[in-house]
């Protein structure tokens, strides 16, 4: 939104602010901003919510390992339905605006491909294992996106995110960057779990933000699917143990079992790299900000942020 906004013109935010926080958006407060609290679960409101926009990015969903697995029915509606919501309002519009839907990594599963190219197999687990409800709703919304850009038209382009993180992110859903940060800074045990073999590539939110506006201006992008993110390898345990560095905490780095609530049939990811060969081909060489910054950049956001310091930034999943 602060980029939008940056950019000229006005911005229009439909949150329930479920996962959100109210101050994220409160320093835009201002005439070319509006904040409409409601849920896309809300069909009359997301209508009214599109109403006279030119451009759309559809980011509004459930998300975090720990809360789908928690709670794999409500997300899995909000996630459908969210989605399904959009479509049906982008098609009540006279003049269909141009659509953004943020997609995930996550879609992949568990491909032992790497990198991770946009037309690779997507390996999912079965129906037992609550993790892989968000990547199927994510592969529905994929597939309304290409259906919608090939029956009628609809220019709309589909991102897949790597790990994206930054100074605002939550870590109450799971998200390792800030929860690892979170303990390090409470001097408490960075939990790695399983081994720590496991590998990901985490991207900045100001890299991502800046990379889906290149595509949203890019002609040729409708209708096409793009890994979006950073392509640098880490694995779990590498992770905790530069972000205790980085941090000068006196933390220890622990391998723990996987949390009981996630259930004993739990399938992590092992390894997970995106092939960014079309992105580039599409945008040139976009930045891509390396970890040791990101981790720098987000943990100075940690410390400046006292609900955080308190424990209090995120409602409990
Ligand atoms: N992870 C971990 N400790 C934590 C939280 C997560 O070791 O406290 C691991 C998790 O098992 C996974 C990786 O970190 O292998 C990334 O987890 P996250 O939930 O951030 O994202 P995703 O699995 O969706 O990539």
């Amino acid at each position: 939104m602060e980029s939008l906004l940056r950019r000229g013109g006005t911005v229009r935010v439909l949150d329930d602010l479920s996962t959100g926080r109210r101050e994220n958006l409160a320093a835009l407060a201002g005439p070319r901003c509006e904040l409409i609290e409601g849920s896309v679960r809300d069909l009359r409101l997301f209508r009214e919510a599109m109403e006279g926009c030119g451009r759309v990015f559809h980011l509004a969903a459930s998300v975090g390992v720990a809360l789908i697995t928690a709670r794999p029915a409500e997300c899995l509606r909000n996630n459908l339905e969210g989605t399904q919501n959009l479509f049906d309002a982008v098609t009540a519009q006279r003049h269909p605006p141009r659509v953004m839907l943020f997609s995930s990594s996550e879609v992949y599963g568990k491909s032992s491909r790497v990198p991770l190219r946009e037309d690779e197999e997507l390996v999912l687990g079965p129906t037992s294992v609550p993790r892989w409800s968000y990547a199927s709703a994510k592969i529905v919304g994929e597939f309304q996106a290409l259906a919608a850009h090939r029956a009628r038209g609809l220019p709309v382009t589909v991102v897949r995110c790597f790990n994206t993180c930054g100074p605002r992110q939550l870590s109450a859903y799971g998200m390792v960057l800030p929860r690892f940060l979170e303990q390090a800074l409470r001097g408490q045990r960075l939990t790695v779990y399983g081994d720590g073999r496991q590998t990901r590539c985490f991207s900045d939110v100001a890299d991502v933000v800046e990379q889906v506006l290149l595509l949203e201006g890019h002609p040729a992008a409708a209708g096409e699917v793009f890994n979006v993110g950073n392509d640098e390898e880490i694995s779990i345990l590498e992770l905790a143990r530069l972000i205790v560095e980085i941090s000068g905490s006196r933390s220890e780095v622990v391998n723990v079992p996987y949390p009981s609530g996630y259930g004993p049939q739990f399938e992590d990811v092992p390894r997970r790299v995106p092939d960014l060969t079309k992105l580039r081909a599409y945008l040139g060489n976009t930045p891509e900000t390396d970890l040791r910054t990101l981790i720098e950049r987000t943990l100075r956001g940690h410390r400046a942020d006292p609900a955080r310091a308190a424990g209090a930034a995120a409602p409990p999943v």
